[in-house]
């Protein structure tokens, strides 16, 4: 295929692909032209492909990982970039060619040429001469293609591509609705009265969204203070604010959300259910719940609510009994609403009860938490677990940011496995929020540098925790300790790949309700005594972590962890329900459905003016409708695939080892080159169950 790295390289350090990306000389000015150029390039060849393609791997699969690895090769950097070194032009120029990238994406998801290639592969002679890892490739790229409606022909193309659009738009609607109501709402205080109890945090930002709406003397102390319906304000004064009438009228303002008036999501809600129950029965899917599993783990509706309810008995449990504690310790304080607890009564008194039983802040941990020891004590425990060697290579590749650290990967042998970039820290000006992880470079022998070899994976490991201070090296909070282990989590799976196909290594074609295994995983290992007393050291008297710190630590994780389920329950529950048995066209509105749901998933009751699915945003402005079991059921497999290490005896360094090695040559090695559930039984022996999320969280009996 025409492809000139050499000449385009020479002028754009953005399609140099001798080695690593070139972060520390890409510059904005670099992306407009690379990309179009590359995509010029890459769509020729996409039309050859598409006129001279057989029904083989080599001229069907092949050239599309190559197409799509030269695509990510630059438009992965310009990506990264946005994320760590934002800036205007950049911006500018990412924007300016974006949708040209998506468009070539689709392009390559629909064509009707390669769709029916892959399909006369899999139908033809050929197909047993693949491998399983080959076989599923080809099957799940058959799977997508038939997803964004490539087998449709005629009049159900055009109304299948009229409902795509339409849902797109509803979408974005409804998210604006959301947006515009819970900014035109707020509570303006002026007297000291009504903020008594509220941190010091809360007071500052109220004072300043006084200011933005024109009240310019505002200040901390003396107000006015403007109280949103956003999560950083309403969810601190639910749990602090004194003033009980304020927090009913904030409540009922936040569950009313977008139901009424000109950002009424109501009637959008009606529209967007019908439209997905008709796109899934274009696709020939009985409904959209069908049409949303056909791409996920679970293996049908039946499985998820037997998921769901496995769940909702103990946490039913122990949600009521969370209630109880609160009224009893609400009466023990003689608060006045102690007999009569209501919904703008819970997060407040879960938080007076938090502090009185668990009395350490992040601030108390920190100082046991310096970056460096965190991350020795999490090379030795990968080192455990997995025999793998984590070494510093600083310099030896080129970075975005001078803070940004480069690690090499090798077996015990010393053979050379895989490499990272860290970024840990939070940088405002440029760098977004959260914390992720990204492939860099992925495995394949295809796109080896030199034959018969292989291309090592390169991940990206970015965080957003506290940067260094006044000498003394970045001191974590636990909550940072924590997404840090997530992030390597996912990134092992990334790097202990040992898929050749590019297609399926790592965390690639990995259905996203299993994608969270083995980040969640990783966190389970801060719960162990001795795994977190070995990352901790005192940044000043290298003194590990107190036993009674530790005991705090691991008491709070359970800590209304029945109510925090439940919650989760009566989401998952509602959205499944809407998308599968509810018809659209029938007496039940969506409003009796979630009422239904929520009598056996919350144990009190939602008002009856509550109007939450108006702002149920994950369901109908994003990607989770009948997905959003999956937190639940990710979780399930964690902490399932963390029992088996609790069975072996956490304490027990060979047995540990043994079990790790287990995982990692299935869990971390497999990835997406076969079904998620044989890749989970090969390494539990048996299918997963609940039981582990349950005793993690408390929630067996007998373990509270
Ligand atoms: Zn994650």
């Amino acid at each position: 295929m025409a492809d000139h790295p050499e000449t385009l390289a020479a002028e754009n350090p953005l399609l140099d692909r001798s080695g690593l990306p070139r972060f520390d000389a890409v510059e904005p000015r670099h992306v407009e032209p690379g990309v179009r150029a590359l995509l010029a390039e890459l769509s020729s060849d996409f039309e050859r492909l598409e006129a001279g393609v057989e029904p083989a791997w080599e001229s069907a699969v092949e050239p599309l990982e190559a197409l799509g690895d030269r695509l990510e090769r630059a438009w992965g950097v310009v990506r990264h970039l946005m994320g760590v070194r934002n800036s205007d032009a950049l911006r500018a120029a990412h924007q300016a060619v974006q949708p040209q990238v998506v468009e070539f994406g689709i392009r390559l998801g629909q064509s009707r040429p390669l769709y029916d290639a892959l399909c006369a592969l899999r139908d033809g002679p050929g197909w047993s001469r693949l491998d399983a890892a080959q076989q599923r490739i080809v099957g799940l790229l058959i799977r997508d293609a038939r997803l964004s409606g490539v087998g449709l022909d005629g009049e159900a193309r055009e109304r299948f591509n009229a409902i795509q659009l339409e849902l797109a738009e509803l979408a974005t609607r409804f998210g604006n609705n959301v947006l515009d109501a819970t900014k035109a709402f707020a509570l303006v205080l002026r007297d000291r009265d009504e903020v008594e109890g509220l941190p010091r945090s809360l007071l500052e930002l109220a004072a300043q969204l006084a200011r933005e709406a024109g009240l310019a003397d505002a200040t901390p102390e003396a107000g006015p203070w403007r109280i949103g319906l956003d999560l950083p304000c309403y969810v601190p004064f639910m749990e602090h604010g004194r003033r009980r009438d304020l927090r009913e009228r904030l409540y009922r303002a936040y569950v009313t959300r977008a139901s009424s008036g000109s950002l009424d999501n109501t009637p959008l809600i009606a529209r967007i259910l019908a439209l997905r129950r008709e796109e899934a029965r274009l696709l020939a899917y009985p409904d959209f719940a069908a049409l949303s599993l056909a791409s996920k783990m679970a293996p049908d509706v039946a499985a998820v609510e037997r998921l769901l309810e496995d769940l909702r008995g103990p946490a039913w449990a122990a949600s009521k009994r969370d209630l109880d504690e609160l009224r009893a310790f609400a009466r023990e304080r003689s608060a006045p609403e102690a007999g009569d607890l209501r919904l703008w009564d819970v997060a407040f008194w879960a938080e007076r009860l938090r502090e009185s039983r668990f009395a350490y802040s992040d601030e108390d941990l920190r100082p046991y938490f310096p970056l460096p020891r965190v991350l020795d004590g999490l090379f030795a425990l990968a080192r455990r677990l997995f025999g793998v060697r984590v070494t510093p290579a600083d310099g030896e590749a080129p970075v975005w940011h001078r803070d940004v650290r480069f690690f090499r990967v090798a077996d015990e042998q010393g053979r050379p496995l895989a490499a990272f970039y860290l970024d840990p820290y939070s940088r405002p000006g440029e760098k977004r929020g959260g914390a992720w992880m990204d492939e860099c470079l992925g495995r394949s022998r295809l796109l080896a540098p030199r034959p018969g070899g292989v291309r090592p994976p390169v991940a990206h490991l970015v965080c957003n925790q506290a940067p260094p201070t006044g000498g003394k090296p970045s001191l974590m909070s636990f909550h940072e300790v924590e997404t840090l282990f997530h992030e390597f989590g996912h990134g092992l799976q990334h790097m202990l790949t040992r898929v050749d196909y590019g297609l399926a290594a790592g965390i690639r074609n990995i259905e996203w309700d299993a994608v969270e295994l083995p980040s969640q995983f990783m966190e389970n290992w801060l719960y162990h005594r001795e795994t977190l007393l070995g990352i901790s050291g005192h940044v000043e008297t290298g003194e590990p972590l107190p036993d009674e710190l530790f005991r705090k630590i691991r008491a709070a994780r359970t800590f209304r962890a029945g109510s925090d389920t439940l919650r989760q329950l009566y989401f998952a529950g509602t959205d499944l329900a809407l998308h599968h048995g509810f018809d659209p066209d029938g007496g039940e509105t969506p409003f009796d459905v979630q009422r239904r749901v929520a009598e056996t998933t919350t144990v009190m009751p939602p008002l009856p003016e509550d109007r939450f699915l108006c702002s149920f945003g994950h369901v109908f402005g994003g990607g989770y409708a009948a997905g959003y079991y999956s937190y639940k059921w990710a979780e399930v497999l964690s902490a399932d695939a963390f029992g088996a290490f609790e069975e072996a005896g956490l304490d027990d360094a060979e047995a540990v080892a043994e079990a790790g090695r287990r995982y990692r040559d299935t869990v971390l090695a497999l990835g997406g080159s076969r079904p998620p559930m044989e890749v989970f039984v090969s390494f539990r022996g048996r299918e997963p169950t609940s039981e582990a999320l349950l005793r993690h969280s408390g929630l067996l009996e007998g373990t509270r």
